[in-house]
């Protein structure tokens, strides 16, 4: 039987904790599971374009457990009614092949991606971090700054989407959990007086959310939604003086913000830094960007905290998925009534 997690499961199990400790959670994961990076399969996601979106799959595997993720990414969607970003996930026992979770992944990869931010920003943003400037006010937005408020007590906001009704949903959804909220008039305003600034716009395409003029030293950009191939947010400008940091590179050079540098253009590994022999801030100056795309290992992590989490409890269901004669060689007795084809 496999543990099965489904939308309603998922709600329930988030509210159980509430959003930031589950972040928090699949946090603590992430950061153990960076830690042991060379024990993990990697590789880029297979992705699958057109004109209008992208279909990809995120495997990885650390040798006991296979993970893979299927993610979409459709900019034009919310026009249409449906979400930019959905998602769901499996984890398989290696020693078998057999699936042993298959869980919901759209709330579980924003929980995941504020829980990458957060890691990256502990270890990179400037300890005195207090204002976050979230450009882009869509879906992941509310997650990233529960995350950041989670982890690293920031409370302090400045909000600015091109959509007038994203910043009314947004500014109303954390209105009343416990933040400071300044909506700013543009994206510059936004990130005029930050620490930290989240971009997490979606178009396909090579945009300049920030430009090089708004940048100061000593911030930290948290760069989520430049996550594809030509979908871009930061100005090539900013990437030259600052320092950069990435989850695989072989997938972000091609996916990233840093698709508009060289391709040896200098980055930093996360996890190294993570593990103290990476270097990160090199100073109070220092400008520090992590160039997120979404990694596999963060998957991973995440669907290997929601099983821990959700065996024998009521957040998971056990599914009959997998075809289970009792003669391992015999699957066709699973179609055909028994002893009807003997005779
Ligand atoms: P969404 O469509 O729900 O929200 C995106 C918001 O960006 C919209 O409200 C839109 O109006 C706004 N926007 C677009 N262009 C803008 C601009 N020029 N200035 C200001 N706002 C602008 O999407 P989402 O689910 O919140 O995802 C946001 C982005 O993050 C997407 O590009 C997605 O692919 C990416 N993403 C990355 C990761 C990762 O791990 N790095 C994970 C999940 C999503």
């Amino acid at each position: 039987m496999v543990q099965f997690v489904d939308v309603r499961h998922m709600r329930d199990w988030i509210a159980a904790e509430g959003v930031e400790a589950r972040i928090a959670g699949i946090a603590r994961y992430i950061e153990q599971d960076f830690l042991r990076w060379a024990s993990f399969d990697k590789s880029a996601r297979v992705a699958a374009h057109s004109p209008v979106g992208v279909i990809e799959l995120m495997p990885t595997s650390d040798g006991e457990l296979y993970g893979f993720k299927y993610v979409n990414g459709h900019p034009l969607n919310p026009s249409r009614g449906y979400q930019t970003v959905t998602a769901f996930g499996v984890l398989s026992e290696v020693d078998t092949g057999y699936p042993v979770l298959l869980s919901e992944m759209t709330l579980l990869t924003a929980l995941r991606t504020a829980a990458t931010s957060v890691v990256a920003a502990r270890a990179l943003a400037r300890p005195d971090s207090s204002v976050m400037a979230i450009i882009g006010a869509g879906s992941q937005s509310e997650f990233q700054a529960l995350g950041f408020k989670a982890v690293m007590g920031i409370t302090q906001l400045r909000i600015w989407d091109t959509d007038p009704a994203a910043m009314d949903k947004c500014v109303a959804n954390l209105g009343s959990l416990g933040f400071d909220i300044v909506r700013a008039t543009s994206a510059a305003d936004a990130v005029a007086g930050s620490d930290i600034v989240t971009t997490c716009t979606a178009d396909k395409a090579y945009a300049t959310i920030l430009t090089d003029d708004m940048i100061q030293p000593g911030m930290h950009l948290n760069a989520i939604g430049g996550d594809c191939p030509g979908k871009t947010e930061l100005d090539a400008e900013i990437l030259r003086r600052a320092s950069i940091f990435v989850e695989y590179p072989p997938q972000t050079r091609i996916e990233g913000e840093i698709q508009q540098l060289a391709a040896d253009h200098p980055v930093t590994e996360l996890w190294t830094v993570l593990a103290g022999h990476g270097i990160g801030r090199a100073s109070e100056s220092d400008i520090t960007v992590f160039d997120s795309v979404g990694f596999a290992i963060e998957d991973f992590s995440a669907l290997r905290y929601v099983r821990d989490t959700t065996a024998g409890t009521d957040f998971a269901e056990e599914i009959d998925l997998v075809a289970d004669p009792a003669d391992p060689k015999d699957l066709f007795s699973q179609v055909v009534p028994q002893g009807a084809h003997r005779g």
